[in-house]
């Protein structure tokens, strides 16, 4: 091999946070704590306090390769620690407070994380866990605690230099099926999705942004935009505990936000809000929404009556963003329509996210088939396996993560998630998208919420029981009448039921698990369906 003549100059987390406090030191990072204070730094004082920090974790005997994990809202602490922790060459290990008890005390002791910062709002869970969890050397309050904490050492002078294959984020997945599963990040994995976040085709994040953070920093590492925003030096608003349509609204008008991320219910409900208040968000230009599929009639709302572009992606823990929301020059020169009809779609195949669907039998599905088939995804910063424990079926035998997605990919790459293959309704053979009846249901006027899932039928195996949260009388017949314009007859459910509200799980999903489980008892109305 002719060896390239570059420098030897490995991929890493610090790098980033050099970068910003050195060239952004002015730019600011607003944060909401969960005491209710707006504190105004900047990305000068994250990167001097992130060295703080790491002089103090150093001093606490916290070495390469130990992990450290945070319980934790999105604030200037949490930042902190995310380039702390990862410089000093620890291991970040973001735990999702929303869990149950039993599983963040498995996912603590599973990791062997010895320090954990948590934030004041769960002083009461990290009293629970104290016990449970043996092997955890110091809990830190990210309040006065973590300040004594930070001023008790000397800053770090030099990042260590480290292997870009050296770990540096633990992100378990929510568990819905089995245990939680460790997906761990190199540096490299982390600085190469980063820099693909940054690119106009990811989320583009860049330097002329303000960016209102509404995912949080413990799903899927804030969808790389705490590292994106450190690479290209954008202003970063982070929002604390209070993610309520109110507050997104407050912060959007109150920062001049133009660039967001969450998932759908977030936007669901600011937009609900927006319309009862009469109120307007004229600095927000596009939002990246993903996590589960965002319904068309609220992209429409977003950018008829708000200017906002929705860039729609697919994504998940094991590589983070996992396709492109941005319409192709071909594409932007389509009538809205066919434009619409892509946008609707989970996004397309992106640069280092390589996508395929197969059959049950692992065959190709050629693209621009109608035949759904599990989605299988391979790259640089795609999850190899996971941490510590053997998942024999979680790849296939050439190395692709299998994702449990059951979708189609067209010709240009955009791919059509029919639905998780465990919640995809299995009728009589054919498969029924809840997904797609889902946003069908929300596009109909009243309808603010709505989860489709299957039920066992004696005829026809599993049938759809759509349960809808209404905010004024809407008729069966009606939203039954909508679905049939855009879905298969034979897909219609057999019953709809009103509900008070959807239940979410901890990273803002519909729980179908525990639907399923309430609704087991349910007994059609027209058995003879
Ligand atoms: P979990 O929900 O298990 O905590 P993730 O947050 O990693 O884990 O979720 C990844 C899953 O979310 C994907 O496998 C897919 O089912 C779903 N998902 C993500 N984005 C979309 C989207 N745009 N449309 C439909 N489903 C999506």
């Amino acid at each position: 091999m002719l060896r390239g003549l570059n420098m030897d100059r490995q991929l890493m987390i610090s790098s980033l946070i050099d970068y910003a406090g050195r060239n952004h030191r002015s730019t600011e990072v607003v944060a909401r704590t969960s005491d209710g204070v707006v504190t105004r730094s900047t990305w000068g004082d994250v990167s001097d306090r992130a060295r703080r920090l790491a002089g103090a974790l150093a001093a606490a005997d916290i070495e390469q390769g130990d992990r450290v994990a945070t319980i934790a809202w999105n604030d200037h602490r949490h930042l902190e620690a995310y380039y702390a922790i990862t410089g000093l060459g620890a291991v970040l290990h973001t735990v999702n407070p929303r869990l149950h008890d039993e599983q963040i005390a498995y996912i603590l002791n599973h990791a062997q994380d010895v320090i954990v910062f948590v934030d004041p709002d769960f002083l009461g869970l990290a009293e629970r866990l104290a016990p449970l969890c043996p092997k955890v050397r110091r809990w830190i309050t990210l309040g006065p605690d973590y300040e004594a904490f930070l001023a008790s050492a000397d800053p770090v002078d030099e990042w260590p230099l480290l292997d870009e294959w050296a770990a540096a984020t633990l992100c378990y997945t929510s568990g819905t099926t089995g245990h939680p599963k460790g997906v761990l990040q190199s540096h490299r994995a982390i600085v190469l999705q980063t820099w693909a976040t940054c690119t106009a085709d990811g989320h583009n994040v860049n330097s002329g942004e303000s960016i209102l953070l509404s995912v949080p920093m413990f799903h899927v590492n804030g969808w790389a935009i705490p590292f994106a925003a450190a690479m290209s030096g954008a202003k970063l608003v982070l929002p604390g505990s209070d993610l309520s349509p109110e507050a997104i609204v407050e912060w959007i008008n109150a920062e001049h936000v133009t660039l967001s991320a969450g998932v759908p219910t977030i936007w669901l409900s600011m937009v609900q809000h927006l319309q009862r208040t009469n109120q307007d968000i004229p600095t927000l230009r596009r939002i990246a929404v993903g996590g589960s599929a965002a319904p068309r009639s609220l992209m429409d709302t977003l950018e008829d009556d708000y200017g906002v572009f929705v860039a729609h992606v697919w994504g998940m823990t094991e590589m983070t963003q996992g396709s492109s929301g941005r319409f192709t020059n071909r594409v932007e020169s389509l009538p809205r329509e066919e434009q619409r009809r892509r946008q609707a779609m989970a996004g397309r195949e992106v640069f280092g996210v390589e996508l395929r669907v197969v059959d049950g039998e692992g065959n190709d599905i050629a693209r621009g088939t109608k035949t759904p088939g599990e989605l299988l995804a391979r790259g640089p910063w795609v999850a190899g396996g996971y941490f510590g424990i053997e998942t024999p079926d979680s790849h296939t035998a050439d190395g692709w993560l299998r994702t449990g997605d059951v979708a189609t990919l067209d010709d240009e790459g955009y791919i059509t998630i029919v639905d998780r293959a465990k919640d995809v309704i299995k009728s009589g053979g054919e498969w029924i998208s809840s997904i797609d009846l889902e946003n069908a249901a929300v596009g109909c006027p009243g309808v603010t919420q709505a989860a489709v899932i299957g039920l066992p039928h004696d005829r026809w195996g599993e049938r759809p029981l759509l349960l809808c949260v209404v905010d004024r009388p809407v008729e069966h017949s009606a939203i039954l009448r909508q679905l049939a314009a855009v879905v298969p007859k034979w897909w219609l459910p057999n019953d709809v039921a009103f509900v008070e509200e959807v239940p979410l799980t901890g990273t803002g999903k519909i729980d179908k698990k525990l639907l399923r489980e309430r609704f087991a008892g349910h007994v059609w109305s027209d058995a003879a369906n």
